[in-house]
């Protein structure tokens, strides 16, 4: 039913370009133990090649997914080509509130800067058209032109014996989950109980169920896998409508949309769904880029 591949980077009726990519220090060709090649690999990654199961399960399910450095360096060179740097542009990310998140928005600030916070359960963008318009007032003008990058997606963990949602904090003995808004939604489905009234007191997850019981036919269940992905979707869609309302004569931006994925031995990957700009000097509509494959 849902089923995003590594082939929807690019947006759909979009022109597509491939963006000759900086020579990475660690290539990943594919993910399989036996064929990456884990010679440059940064330390924290190399040992996750002690974690067969890990690797097995994130490659079923979540095949083309990058290490959170090499995703970076990719996004970053891409954009740099279109004019996107460090000094002119401001980033912006809705991630999950959970802590275990904060790799990606640390990776975000260092290499952009100055980044609002667009952060909600789930990654959903429930920031709406008010922290839109405080977002884009922040945005450095230069030379008429404001620019900014958008990261938005959701999470999920893999341990290292494969199992998805799984996760070990620091000071925890036990296993840890995420996403926990979104296995909740999974649980409430199997049991067949729906809180599907307003909650004014879980503003925010009952938004989170709302969006995702719209996409579903009767009777539909997703597991984590399937609603993760289900929420990445969302969340790609919702950040398009948002920002449509922009003027691209001003504002030149990118959205990088995906799944960010816990591992074992804290290393971070991202499976990629949508990478594109927008901006009138680039002409009409969005241009997606080809950064990953
Ligand atoms: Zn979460």
């Amino acid at each position: 039913m849902f089923n995003p591949t590594a082939q929807s980077v690019a947006m759909k009726n979009s022109p597509v370009v491939t963006t000759q990519k900086r020579k990475s220090t660690f290539s990943l060709p594919s993910l399989n133990a036996q064929t990456i090649d884990w010679t440059n690999a940064p330390l924290e990654l190399a040992s996750v090649r002690n974690c067969p199961h890990f690797v097995n399960t994130l490659q079923t399910y979540f095949p083309g997914a990058l290490p959170l450095p090499v995703y970076m360096e990719r996004t970053v060179q891409a954009l740099e080509e279109y004019g996107f740097e460090d000094e002119n542009t401001m980033g912006m990310i809705a991630i999950c509130r959970d802590e275990i998140t904060d790799p990606l928005y640390e990776a975000v600030v260092k290499y952009w800067g100055k980044t609002f916070n667009c952060c909600s359960l789930g990654g959903f963008v429930l920031m709406g058209k008010t922290g839109l318009a405080a977002a884009k007032g922040h945005t450095p003008l230069l030379s008429g032109l404001r620019r900014f990058t958008f990261y938005a997606m959701p999470h999920i963990a893999i341990s290292r014996y494969g199992k998805v949602g799984e996760v070990s904090r620091e000071g925890i003995a036990d296993a840890s989950h995420a996403c926990g808004a979104l296995e909740a939604i999974v649980a409430e489905l199997e049991m067949g109980k729906l809180m599907i009234e307003m909650d004014m007191q879980d503003i925010e997850q009952t938004i989170i169920r709302q969006k995702i019981l719209s996409q579903l036919k009767y009777g539909d269940r997703p597991d984590l896998v399937g609603i993760t992905q289900l929420a990445s979707q969302i969340i790609s869609a919702d950040v398009g409508k948002l920002l449509s309302s922009l003027d691209t004569n001003v504002f030149h931006y990118s959205v990088m949309t995906g799944i960010q994925i816990h591992g074992p031995l804290e290393s971070q990957w991202i499976y990629p769904q949508d990478f594109y700009i927008a901006g009138k000097a680039f002409g009409d509509g969005h241009i997606g880029i080809n950064a990953f494959t």
